[in-house]
């Protein structure tokens, strides 16, 4: 059989009663062989999570001063992890190696690091489960950038052998034991590597949603959990705003056709998001998986007479884009008509000398700015081809009286983009995942 890698994050892990959860999720099912763990999160809304105390321990030791406070606050984090929990773990021990490293000068992503190690070992205590560093086998070449190839290899090579293990997650190193962190969330990639480096049968990541809602619940009460979607969907809900995995860590599993399921760690009855590599046919019962959008958007409008019967002109205006490295989300050409979509906190600081440019290379007959646009994306594989769904998306603005601005479908299948004034995203978000809710059940 094929083992699970279960990546729990901070908040699944944040205290004895959660860890107490994550037991009950692992023993249930014997094929949930190999566990990636961050450092506690949030218990409530307000507090403060394991990294982020670690971060302000690095930032008082490295500027001279005395971190005896953050340090003990620490301690009494994992401290309340371990007593109720009937452990007996070394934490004094451990605490004191990372005093004494941070009186020695100990590198920022060391000390970020002590969160997922310290979680791991007191988990992999609990669970009976073999610790396992990934300073051993998270592999970073001597720029500091993770190794994917190597980490495949000598991460498999590492867990194989054994029959079970908890794994640190956010961290690796390279061939001189040097410790760097992924990016922030970055426990995310580790299980996603550990799933690839095992060839395993699922990536669980359980966290303390019950999946992808189909739209942002601060705009839509209530929003559909996505049941099944492709990564290629994922992507582009998690580009156009939606969080709930490290975009690094579909990489990995997707390459390797290795499906990830988003479980709630404090609802395990929940089946939660399935992502798969490949929709099959009979997932097109539901096919729109959601809506998102991105506000603060400009537009900039080039025109100019018989220019369709020209080549050339679109990578004219691109180019002065890529000379001064702006990047732009769309680019829509019409006839004699070229439309650059760019965020606007980007090109407000160099908007006028742009505009120039653009004026002097090639010498439209007019040039307009529009600003304040937020792009919403209709995103589904199997709908983007029915025109059904348009009509609706389209039907439905209109009902609400929300102008267009702009519109993108590409000939590809995916998404539909449509760009609308600011002020109205809300409600057209609102108008447009009602019209879609219920679109092929
Ligand atoms: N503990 C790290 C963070 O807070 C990494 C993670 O949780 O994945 O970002």
């Amino acid at each position: 059989m094929k083992p699970v890698v279960a990546k729990f994050c901070g908040s699944s892990l944040a205290d004895a009663g959660q860890f107490r959860k994550v037991k009950e999720i692992v023993n249930a099912d014997p094929g949930r062989r190999y566990i990636v763990v961050s450092a506690p999160g949030k218990r409530f809304p307000e507090d403060v999570k394991v990294t982020d105390m670690l971060a302000a321990c690095y930032r008082k030791a490295a500027a001279g001063e005395d971190f005896g406070e953050e340090l003990a606050r620490i301690s009494g984090r994992f401290q309340e992890i371990i007593r109720p929990l009937g452990l007996h773990f070394p934490l004094e021990e451990e605490m004191a190696v990372l005093e004494s490293r941070l009186l020695a000068g100990a590198e920022e992503d060391y000390v970020l690091s002590r969160g997922e190690y310290l979680n791991a070992k007191i988990c992999a205590a609990f669970l009976g489960f073999t610790f396992v560093d990934p300073e051993w086998c998270v592999c970073f070449d001597e720029e500091g950038k993770l190794d994917l190839k190597h980490t495949l290899r000598t991460f498999g090579a590492a867990l194989k052998p054994l029959e079970q293990a908890v794994i640190a997650g956010f961290y690796g190193a390279d061939m001189e034991g040097r410790i760097y962190t992924l990016s922030r969330g970055g426990s995310d990639v580790t299980g996603s590597l550990a799933a690839a480096a095992v060839s395993a049968d699922l990536y669980e990541n359980w966290t303390d949603v019950s999946g992808l809602l189909a739209a942002d619940p601060r705009i839509v009460p209530s929003p559909k959990t996505v049941a099944r979607m492709s990564y290629r969907e994922l992507r582009t809900l998690s580009y156009m705003g939606a969080s709930v995995l490290h975009t690094d860590a579909v990489f990995p599993v997707s390459e390797a056709g290795i499906p990830i399921n988003i479980r709630n760690t404090n609802r395990p009855e929940d089946p939660g998001t399935m992502i798969v590599n490949q929709l099959a046919e009979d997932d097109s019962e539901a096919p729109i998986v959601g809506v998102a959008g991105r506000s603060g958007m400009s537009v900039i409008q080039v025109e100019k007479l018989n220019v369709s019967d020209e080549s050339g002109f679109t990578a004219l205006i691109l180019d002065i884009l890529k000379k001064r490295q702006l990047p732009f989300e769309q680019c829509l050409t019409g006839i004699d008509t070229v439309s650059v979509v760019i965020r606007s906190d980007l090109l407000s600081p160099c908007l006028k000398e742009l505009l120039a440019e653009i004026s002097k290379t090639v010498h439209p007959d007019h040039l307009e700015v529009k600003e304040n646009l937020s792009m919403l994306a209709v995103i589904g594989e199997q709908g983007a081809e029915s025109s059904d769904a348009n009509v609706r998306v389209l039907a439905a603005l209109a009902k609400e009286g929300i102008p267009i601005s702009t519109m993108n479908q590409g000939a590809g299948k995916l998404n539909l983009l449509v760009g609308v004034p600011g002020e109205k995203y809300g409600e057209a978000v609102r108008a447009v995942y009602e019209a879609i809710e219920n679109l092929g059940s």
